[in-house]
């Protein structure tokens, strides 16, 4: 079954009317793992924020004021932003279990099951992580009509993925991403995904910033949340992660557009000649 299906899908930047999509067609069905790659600038990160758009563990509305981490939490909501949408579909269209995704907002398409991790995770001071990840994980709860969960109820179970990701539990008492390093803020973000799960992950350049180890750890944790009926799409540059996270397909973008689409061989055959070996005109 499809899960996400993207037809002929064009989006510009709000503000000036540029095109970055121009027509991008992909079909992710259930249990499928998909690698997305291409040259820098190829619009590999809008086609996940957009089309995918924008799927928000939760969000923040960056017009509230801040004083401090409650009022950013805005509605009863889950979790974090990505900013205000700074891009605009203006053509195509998205389904996500059959439903038009764009015309969703971002906390529903979090909680209708898409995780997106994000190439440059952002800070989100005065918001405990550990409050988030409760918070986040009890909005999917009460959408499932399952009781909250209390938050000394959920530790041990938070503990033993912290634990599982090679981290140190004190990332939990301190602000999402707050002061974190590069690769915690990566394993920060596999985090949230192996607490809260996810039918459709979107991780954008998860393997950056990361030393070898701790990619395994991240991988172990990916491979850990599939399922036979979830499903993942991963942007990478680098075949270590395709070693260790096995794709289906592997898609290549250029100029906005998938122009190419194959098995693990094409992102051999990347990798030894280059994404001008295929270039198109
Ligand atoms: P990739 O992830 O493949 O490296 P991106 O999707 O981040 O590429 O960006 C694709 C192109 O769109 C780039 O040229 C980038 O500069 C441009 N772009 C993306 N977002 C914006 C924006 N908000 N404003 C202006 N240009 C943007
Ligand atoms: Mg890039
Ligand atoms: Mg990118």
């Amino acid at each position: 079954r499809p899960l996400l299906e993207a037809r002929d899908l064009v989006a510009c930047v709000k503000e000036n009317g540029q095109e970055i999509l121009s027509g991008v067609n992909l079909t992710i069905r259930e249990g499928e793992i998909h690698a997305l790659m291409g040259q820098n600038g190829s619009g590999k990160s809008t086609l996940m924020k957009m089309e995918l758009y924008f799927v928000s563990l939760y969000t923040v509305n960056l017009d509230q004021p801040r004083s401090n981490g409650v009022d950013l939490l805005f509605p009863p909501i889950n979790v974090v932003l990505a900013g205000h949408p700074e891009y605009e579909v203006t053509g195509g269209t998205v389904l996500f279990k059959g439903e038009n995704l764009i015309d969703m907002e971002p906390e529903e398409r979090s909680l209708a099951g898409l995780f997106m991790s994000f190439q440059a995770p952002v800070e989100i001071p005065g918001v405990n992580n550990y409050d988030f990840l409760l918070m986040a994980l009890n909005a999917r709860r009460e959408k499932k009509g399952l009781p909250a969960l209390e938050p000394l109820q959920v530790y041990p179970i938070i503990e033993e993925k912290v634990n599982a990701l090679n981290m140190n539990a004190e990332i939990l008492n301190r602000a999402v991403n707050e002061g974190f390093s590069g690769g915690e803020r990566k394993r920060n973000e596999i985090l949230q995904l192996s607490v809260l799960g996810a039918d459709l992950a979107l991780l954008d350049e998860i393997d950056s910033g990361l030393d070898v180890d701790a990619l395994e750890y991240v991988a172990k944790a990916v491979n850990g949340i599939l399922t036979p009926n979830s499903s993942l799409m991963m942007i990478t540059h680098y075949q270590r992660l395709l070693d260790l996270i096995k794709p289906s397909y592997v898609h290549i973008m250029e100029k906005g557009k998938i122009v190419k689409t194959g098995d693990r061989a094409l992102a051999n055959y990347i990798d030894e000649s280059g994404y001008k070996a295929i270039a198109t005109a």
